[in-house]
């Protein structure tokens, strides 16, 4: 099997039926090997940095109604809340004074924030802090609207397609979403020319490994600048809710994995590893990943914007304990970065 993720390094990318015998038959060793080779990989790229972005959750209102997500719209038990302009400039303020150079705004499909608002906040956002990237989280869009927002000063756009199988994202999703517009959605992005990033969770419900390497052919198709895959943690109040949760070896497997096809990508390594494995975040870090997404939202919405049973929102997870994390990741070889980490052509 190394010889596989040899060739996986040299030509960035194996056939289907090679990545199904890699997903199905990996063992610890296996995984370690991989797990170096992404690591070299990441660090000729990047050096010991760890790119940090700071997140803001700015809405759990949602119209969609995902199988999933602990803030869809038939989840009556959540608390809804959006923040208004002031608090979003005023989280800002705090994770620039704390180093952070990105802000990412996050939230689900809520009707409240109209183009011309989210125009609005961009601008601002920008013409204070105009070092910094904005990235936003914002759902499917028109190309009118993805496009108001870059012009505006929008840098990145994160919107992750869950699985690039027809049958399997009907299985989490209501039929009124579609696979064929989200991929459309992502394509859009590019096109425009954002920095795009999608991504997918590890062991959803259904999930095939053929599944997982229709993901990774289509990663692979969209090239994308950012990756974002986590395990699938059920929510208590979906229809999931009795699932298992996703593994983290095959997270961190498949992180090293894409670290291989794309050398120079944004990995995070995301809450939700750090959600099932105390350690789980720097097991990210050491498969691979070069970024980390602190919660900059106000305290008191934390809580709030849970997609999955028991995520992470104090200690390392919280932007104001930067020097936590930065302790944990020198623990490990690493170095929180102030650098606002936009992506960069392969170095190597
Ligand atoms: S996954 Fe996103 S679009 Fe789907 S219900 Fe949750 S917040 Fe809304």
């Amino acid at each position: 099997m190394k010889k596989l993720i040899d060739q996986l390094e040299k030509e960035k990318i194996l056939s289907r039926k090679d990545f199904i015998y890699l997903l199905e038959n990996y063992d610890d060793e296996i995984r370690n090997y991989l797990a170096e080779k992404a690591r070299n990989i990441t660090v000729k790229q990047f050096g010991n940095k760890i790119y940090t972005r700071g997140l803001i959750e700015i809405s759990n209102y949602c119209k969609n109604d995902c199988y999933y997500c602990g803030i869809r719209c038939s989840n009556k038990k959540v608390e809804r809340y959006r923040l208004n302009k002031d608090d979003i400039m005023s989280c800002c303020k705090t994770g620039y004074d704390l180093g952070f150079r990105t802000f990412v705004m996050q939230g689900g499909e809520d009707n409240y924030f109209t183009d011309d608002i989210i125009v609005d906040i961009i601008k601002s956002i920008k013409d204070l802090y105009s070092d910094c990237a904005i990235t936003l989280s914002l759902g499917e869009k028109s190309y009118e609207s993805y496009f108001r927002y870059f012009q505006a000063g929008a840098d990145r756009y994160l919107l992750r397609h869950e699985t690039a199988c027809e049958d399997h994202y009907k299985k989490l999703h209501p039929h009124i979403l579609s696979l064929k517009n989200r991929k459309e959605c992502l394509f859009n992005l590019k096109k425009i020319g954002y920095q795009t990033g999608t991504g997918f969770m590890v062991g959803s419900p259904y999930q095939t490994a053929e599944n997982i390497v229709e993901d990774l052919y289509f990663i692979k198709e969209l090239s994308p600048e950012m990756i974002g895959i986590g395990p699938f943690i059920p929510h208590v109040d979906t229809p999931f809710g009795n699932k298992n949760s996703g593994e983290m070896n095959l997270t961190l497997l498949l992180i090293s994995i894409l670290r291989l096809m794309i050398p120079n990508s944004m990995i995070p390594t995301t809450t939700a590893l750090g959600t099932i494995h105390p350690n789980g975040r720097e097991e990210g870090i050491l498969a691979g990943a070069n970024v980390v997404m602190p919660n900059l939202s106000p305290i008191s919405v934390r809580k709030k914007y849970s997609l999955y049973n028991n995520k992470i929102c104090t200690k390392e997870e919280a932007a104001e304990s930067r020097n936590l994390l930065q302790e944990r990741m020198k623990k490990i070889g690493y170095e929180l970065s102030i650098d606002k980490g936009d992506f960069k052509p392969i170095i190597i």
